[in-house]
């Protein structure tokens, strides 16, 4: 049989750096670089489908909260790294996403949308509502958002049981198991991580910043506690992304390495 899921590739679209020793408790003093990653999906039917679109260099203009974001989280990005124009350099136009997956609200997520004009955005139910929160604790910034976000965006509440992703509920995104949506607080109120049964592969957000890191989820520091919308709700994600990848599912996460996320798509 022929594959619904024709190929899956990954972007890395800018970075950020942090110091490990000031993330975790008894880490190494490592300086790391985080990329923020970005999956591009070709379905068979369905075309292009994009996971997130990384950051934006619009991040660098002089406004108080980008540069307090900035400032707690330093960020590297060029307009060569932009998303859109990654796409372009492949002979993709950003016109040919039809579907574009939102994880979650955070700059480093959102950065791009504003340049898929034909795009339908898909979103879980608790995530899209995150909007509604106008806090800095949230940390989304509208101005990167299309201004007919809401109209062009589906949110989906995951709520079918299926036996090969049983840690939680899923969306059934295309009614034809390809792509599998479920909700994931802790990082964020209900990140979108998507399970590709053909591709054995779990899509995981932010759930955790490196999938090396998951083990250190309980010395993470105070300061990278507050930045978590729910530190309770995220030890437990921790924990279901600890078992999905026991049980052997390959698991990435948007700000693995390069080399790590490449490796496991290969
Ligand atoms: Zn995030």
């Amino acid at each position: 049989m022929q594959p619904i899921i024709e190929e899956i590739s990954y972007f890395a679209c800018g970075s950020c750096t942090n110091h490990l020793h000031w993330m975790f408790k008894g880490a190494p003093k490592e300086t790391r670089t985080f990329p923020a990653g970005v999956f591009l999906i070709k379905h068979r039917t369905q075309g292009y489908i994009l996971y997130d679109t990384g950051y934006s260099t619009a991040l660098y203009q002089n406004r108080w909260k980008y540069r307090l974001y900035r400032q707690i989280n330093p960020i590297q990005v060029t307009t060569d790294q932009l998303i859109d124009h990654q796409l372009r350099q492949r002979g993709i136009q950003p016109e040919d996403i039809r579907w574009l997956i939102v994880s979650h609200l955070h700059p480093d997520h959102i950065g791009r949308l504003n340049y898929f004009p034909n795009a339908t955005f898909i979103m879980t139910k608790s995530a899209f509502q995150q909007l509604k929160q106008a806090s800095l604790k949230v940390l989304i910034f509208k101005e990167f958002l299309p201004t007919d976000f809401e109209e062009r965006t589906i949110a989906i509440e995951p709520n079918q049981q299926r036996s090969a992703f049983p840690y939680q509920p899923v969306a059934d995104l295309f009614a034809d198991n390809s792509l599998l949506l479920s909700a994931f607080d802790g990082h964020a109120l209900g990140q979108g991580c998507v399970f590709l049964p053909e591709k054995n592969l779990f899509l995981a957000a932010d759930i955790c910043w490196g999938m090396d890191l998951l083990a250190k989820t309980n010395d993470l520091k105070p300061i990278p506690r507050l930045i978590q919308d729910n530190m309770h709700a995220y030890r437990q994600s921790c924990a279901v992304l600890q078992q999905i990848q026991a049980d052997g599912i390959a698991v990435v996460v948007s700000h693995d390495s390069e080399e790590c996320i490449k490796e496991v798509l290969a």
